[in-house]
């Protein structure tokens, strides 16, 4: 299989190529030149498979031209090797808890696969590899976990100042050898334009391998959109077409589910849920897409105002306005809304939220009304609500904090402050190495 930039004006290229130079030539994301079509057999058996099988499967598709079947069965088999389980909640309402993995949140999907994928291609190379990623939260932690220890490569992680949790903030510094924690004075968007620069900067990359890790990264997308696949079968034989609710920021989630989709998953709407940040849902209404500064809410890994897949998104909808609000349906909630939301859902039925689980079950619960058809609907839980202690405080103390988080608590943080400026950046990661 072929991989080509979204602008369509360069060559398609291996997925090699694509997964090491992140943006092509013509400044496009890269995307398959046609998703492969999942055959019927495959759906026949899918209720009841393994998340680890049903993960092989899909992800052959995009791999065998390149990579061993043997390489492609250890991959998915050490990525998925966490239970991913479909919970009710209401009657016509469940959700996928994606939280289960090393970090806790959904990321560690695309970070864990990434980083083997890019150990198997760089197996005898000879420079340094760079791998850079800017995190609003939840990836910079998976992708060290990813890459932590793994020889040849050295990772970066940018993440703003003050503008991650406590606890996120540990998940990234504390793992020292290969992993570089640099918080930088600015937002996330910030962060987002200093790694692109850093690819893009020909100094660099005479030197060394540099490549992103961020959902820019077309090796994110294709193990994320093995869960929803995994969702349907969990629904059992008969279960329909759900439609799915996405928290969204950067959009990566939300693109792998619509590629899901165009595969052969048979689902109902796709239903974008937003914080304040609300670029997504302001397209939707105005046809206009105007990126903007974020704006901090207590779902912060979302705060994104300028969503990078967004290309990716439209691409899958023909570039087509009209088509694109067919297929996907936006709303965004108030931080206000959330922690009532988490509340309401705790005392109904017990069960804790996190805050951008919560802002999916908003966007749910609001679009099951507004169409009335009773349909099935799974939010998707993208990070375990003990990342979150400081927002939930009062709401949900009683949270029990599971090993894999009570572990980093006692470690040493170690990072660098930079100012939000491409000239100090550029001059550490020249320096280090
Ligand atoms: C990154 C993240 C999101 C947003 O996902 P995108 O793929 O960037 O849209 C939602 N929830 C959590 C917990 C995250 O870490």
């Amino acid at each position: 299989m072929k991989y080509l930039s979204v602008n369509k004006e360069s060559e398609p290229v291996t997925l090699k190529s694509a997964v090491f130079r992140n943006i092509a030539e013509d400044g496009g994301l890269y995307m398959p030149v046609t998703l492969p079509r999942m055959p019927d057999s495959f759906f026949r058996e899918l209720p009841g498979k393994e998340i680890r099988d049903t993960a092989f499967e899909v992800i052959s598709r995009f791999l065998k031209a390149e990579v061993p079947v043997s390489v492609i069965k250890e991959i998915t088999r050490e990525v998925f090797d966490f239970p991913v389980p479909l919970v009710q909640i209401y009657d016509n309402v469940y959700t996928l808890e994606l939280f289960h993995g090393p970090t806790m949140a959904f990321k560690d999907f695309g970070a864990r696969f990434m980083s083997r994928l890019m150990e198997y291609f760089n197996r005898g190379g000879r420079s340094v590899m760079k791998v850079i990623v800017a995190t609003s939260g939840d990836t910079g932690s998976a992708v060290a976990a990813g890459f932590s220890g793994i020889p040849g490569v050295e990772v970066y992680v940018l993440f703003p100042r003050g503008r991650v949790s406590p606890l996120q903030q540990k998940q990234i510094t504390t793992w020292g050898g290969n992993i570089n924690a640099i918080s930088i004075e600015g937002s996330f968007d910030d962060c987002q334009k200093l790694a692109r620069r850093a690819l893009a900067d020909s100094d660099l990359n005479k030197g060394f391998t540099i490549t992103s890790a961020n959902s820019i990264n077309l090796a994110r997308l294709i193990p994320q959109s093995v869960y929803y696949f995994h969702a349907v079968a969990g629904l059992g034989e008969g279960g329909g077409a759900p439609c799915f609710s996405v928290p969204c920021g950067n959009l990566g989630n939300i693109t792998a589910g619509m590629m899901a989709g165009k595969m052969g998953l048979r689902t109902g709407r796709f239903i974008a849920a937003t914080n304040s940040n609300d670029t997504l849902p302001e397209y939707c209404r105005t046809a206009s897409f105007s990126p903007r500064k974020p704006v901090s809410t207590i779902s912060n890994a979302m705060d994104v105002g300028d969503p990078s897949n967004f290309p990716r998104l439209l691409q899958l909808s023909g570039n087509e306005h009209k088509v694109f609000c067919n297929a996907v349906w936006s709303s965004s909630f108030t931080d206000k809304q959330t922690l009532d939301a988490i509340i309401r859902v705790r005392d109904d039925t017990g069960y804790i939220m996190d805050p951008h689980g919560a802002v999916a079950f908003l966007g749910l619960e609001k679009y099951l009304k507004e169409s009335g058809r009773g349909e099935v609907g799974i939010f998707l839980e993208t990070a375990h609500p003990a990342k979150f202690t400081e927002s939930l405080k009062g709401i949900a103390d009683r949270i029990e904090m599971p090993p894999q988080l009570q572990m980093v608590i006692g470690r040493e943080e170690k990072f660098t402050v930079l100012d939000n400026d491409w000239g100090s950046l550029k001059d550490y990661l020249m320096g280090s190495t």
